[in-house]
């Protein structure tokens, strides 16, 4: 029988290569698992949220999805977040690229509060968007660029985009069918709304808001409530804890998209 003697410089050589080994172990299981998991583990990646978008109005349960416009902005978005804080109320937020470069400490505020903060283009400019799919490509990209730098999360991706003025409007009808596909190829999805307080239409004051959400929820179980968090429009923030009130009285509980 042989006996094998270790002399001092192959326990060293040895003694390395283990020390190699272990440190690789640790690099695949720690290190890496950051890079291969997505972004943020609540996204569930395009298809299935498409799906569920799709079938999101023949939910049973009465839910309400807050939406939010247009953001961030520094007088609106703050307020906003106050109240969904106060209330445990966890909404979503369709941010235009360039503000976001202007705020970035309230998106990151809001994304780390919960809530979704998704795509609404770059320039909300429909001359830039639809003028042809490099720079609709662009808008999009863009935006999830900003908002990736603002919340620190590299690679971020939405997964979810809103059209400005929404799909369903007639105007650019044809140039948002061809945009449409190009969200897809790009895993993006995207979401209208059922429900609103028209603030975009800037005559109404705070009754009135609240009045247009009632007659607009009416009888609808989920609602995707459109409203925007910007000064340009009538300020929803002043009558958001009234609707949520009304929401809640009426037995609606409030989901955002990471919920899906
Ligand atoms: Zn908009």
């Amino acid at each position: 029988m042989k006996i094998y003697v270790l002399i001092p410089k192959q326990v060293l050589v040895i003694s390395v290569i283990i020390l190699l080994m272990v440190m690789g172990s640790l690099y695949l299981v720690f290190i890496r698992k950051e890079n291969v998991l997505p972004v943020n583990s609540n996204h569930m990646g395009a298809n299935k949220l498409e799906e569920r978008i799709q079938s999101i109005t023949k939910n049973q349960e009465k839910i309400a999805f807050l939406t939010f416009d247009d953001g961030p902005n520094r007088n609106v978005t703050p307020k906003v977040l106050d109240i969904l804080e106060q209330n445990d109320i966890k909404a979503t937020f369709f941010v235009i690229g360039k503000y976001v470069g202007n705020y970035p400490e309230i998106v990151k505020r809001a994304y780390e509060e919960g809530h979704y903060i998704a795509n609404h283009s770059y320039s909300h400019n429909n001359t830039f968007l639809y003028k042809n799919d490099e720079s609709f490509i662009k808008e999009i990209q863009k935006t999830d660029e900003a908002i990736a730098k603002a919340i620190g999360k590299v690679d971020y991706h939405s997964y979810l985009f809103r059209f400005p003025n929404g799909y369903m409007a007639p105007l650019h009808k044809v140039e948002k069918e061809r945009c449409a596909r190009l969200l897809t190829n790009m895993q993006y999805t995207y979401i209208d709304w059922n429900c609103l307080n028209n603030d975009s239409m800037k005559k109404y004051n705070k009754m009135q808001l609240l009045e247009n959400l009632k007659k607009s929820a009416k009888n609808k179980n989920v609602l995707v409530i459109l409203m925007h968090d910007t000064k340009d429009v009538s300020d929803s923030s002043e009558v958001l804890q009234d609707s949520i009130d009304y929401l809640k009285a009426q037995g609606y509980i409030f989901k955002n998209f990471y919920d899906l």
